[in-house]
């Protein structure tokens, strides 16, 4: 269950932004997770109420998930589609020079204290998994499996 994993490292970059900004209690936090990130919701929502109420920072705080659809570039007719809907091979033109632009983020969006937000300036941009939706993916010629773009997670 690499949910598990995903939620320390989400606790642990909640903690960095946290450090920097002198906030002490954390009451929500929201979570960008691309369709085709192979994250599961339930289970990562299991995994933060187990996890996040081991440490006092984010005991009794709330996961928010807000989930990014997943989309496909055609590099021949240049237009944009769905991914899961059509996979790797374009439906307007049929072309196979297709690549995601957006699905794979695993990213904290944003952290909310009893008291005021953090916003995602604050929370630095970091990728939970490492991943750039648009930097690293735009050089890809197809989709990461979902499952090893959250393998490079390195868990303490
Ligand atoms: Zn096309």
């Amino acid at each position: 269950m690499h949910e598990l994993g995903i939620v320390f490292h989400i606790i642990r970059t909640v903690e960095d932004a946290c450090r920097d900004n002198a906030i002490l209690r954390v009451s929500s936090v929201t979570l960008q997770l691309g369709e085709v990130s192979g994250v599961v919701p339930h289970y990562l929502e299991d995994a933060w109420r187990w996890a996040s109420n081991k440490n006092p920072l984010v005991a009794g705080s709330e996961l928010k998930i807000e989930e990014i659809p997943a989309v496909t570039y055609c590099e021949d007719c240049k237009k944009t589609y769905e991914t899961v809907a059509h996979g790797k091979t374009c439906p307007h033109c049929g072309s196979s020079r297709t690549y995601l632009v957006q699905g794979q983020e695993v990213m904290v969006k944003e952290i909310e204290t009893p008291d005021e937000q953090l916003s995602r300036d604050d929370v630095d941009k970091e990728y939970v998994d490492g991943v750039s939706p648009l930097g690293q993916g735009a050089m890809r010629e197809a989709p990461l499996d979902p499952v090893d773009a959250a393998n490079p997670l390195i868990i303490e």
